[in-house]
């Protein structure tokens, strides 16, 4: 079925209880020889402006798996993160979106392309982090203002003095910051302040049904008033319809990207969307 569906559809599975604790080591034993036997690629889901234009993308982590299939963030990320897999799987994401953003920078379709990545916590709460990071964009020859780390609410519990420092040490250099999944955190309004963000990114969970539900509308307003008042860029996640885009950009958000535009392809594909 998954066949039939296309290349670009996910498995997620949903083990019982009884063999949660099984799946977890099995995935756990097949993480590690996945990232041995180079089983992971990303896909990327463009962004666009106002005007309809594409600016850059985000990558997207996936598993190709040799026996369950093409495998989602949802069916490993978190396993990956409690055991540690996540710091050798996030340098490859973050190495490997880097050598795709040097080639999408030497193209003149693409020259101007931005590049989204997700970072974990634990990835990011790792001692060398900072240096990791400057080491992977010095090799690949990107310009670092190119590059959008984006981290998540949970930073601002997990250790919100650290994240800062190592906000500013990483935009000393140029690199840029978005929150993801912003308001489905622990968000507290003094801690937003002092990070040094350059975009909020509204939840899909708010953008599904801003039409429909007062309180969605209500909130996604409050976001983009919110970041607009700290001096960010604001991008909604998950819009499917022409009438979410509408309403989000007469609200004030410059930037979107959901199925409406593409779902996360692979390269190739985002770059013919490109042209
Ligand atoms: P996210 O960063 O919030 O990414 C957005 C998710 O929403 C993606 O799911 C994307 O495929 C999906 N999406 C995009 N547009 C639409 C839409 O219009 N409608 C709907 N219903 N969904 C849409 P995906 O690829 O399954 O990723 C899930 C999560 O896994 C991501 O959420 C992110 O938190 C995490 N993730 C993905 N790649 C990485 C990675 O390389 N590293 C880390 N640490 N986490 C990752
Ligand atoms: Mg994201
Ligand atoms: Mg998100
Ligand atoms: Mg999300």
């Amino acid at each position: 079925e998954a066949k039939r569906q296309g290349r670009n559809t996910l498995r997620l599975f949903h083990p019982s209880m009884e063999h949660e604790v099984t799946y977890r080591t099995e995935i756990e034993t097949e993480l590690r020889a996945a990232l041995l036997d180079s089983q992971f690629v990303l896909h990327y889901q463009g962004q666009v402006d106002g005007d309809g234009l594409l600016t850059g993308a985000e990558a997207l982590v996936r598993w190709q798996h040799p026996t369950r299939g093409l495998v989602g963030p949802a069916g490993f990320i978190a396993i990956a993160e409690t055991s540690g897999l996540i710091l050798p799987l996030g340098r490859w994401v973050l190495r490997t979106a880097c050598e795709q953003l040097a080639l999408w920078s030497a193209s003149a379709a693409t020259a101007h392309f931005t590049i989204a990545v997700n970072v974990s916590v634990r990835q990011f709460l790792q001692r060398d982090f900072v240096e990791e990071t400057l080491a992977i964009v010095r090799e690949s020859g990107i310009d670092p203002a190119c590059l959008k780390l984006e981290l998540t609410e949970t930073l601002m519990i997990e250790g919100v003095e650290e994240t800062i420092g190592k906000m500013h040490a990483l935009r000393e250099h140029g690199i840029c910051f978005s929150l993801d999944d912003f308001g489905t955190g622990y968000s507290s309004l003094s801690y937003l302040k002092r990070l040094p963000l350059d975009q909020l990114k509204i939840d899909q969970s708010f953008v599904r049904d801003v039409l429909d539900d007062p309180n969605d509308a209500s909130i996604a307003r409050s976001v983009v008033a919110l970041g607009k008042s700290l001096g960010l860029k604001i991008i909604a996640e998950g819009v499917e319809t022409e009438a979410q885009r509408n309403f989000l950009a007469g609200i004030g958000c410059d930037h979107w990207q959901g199925y409406l535009f593409s779902r996360p392809v692979d390269a190739r594909t985002l770059e013919e969307l490109a042209a």
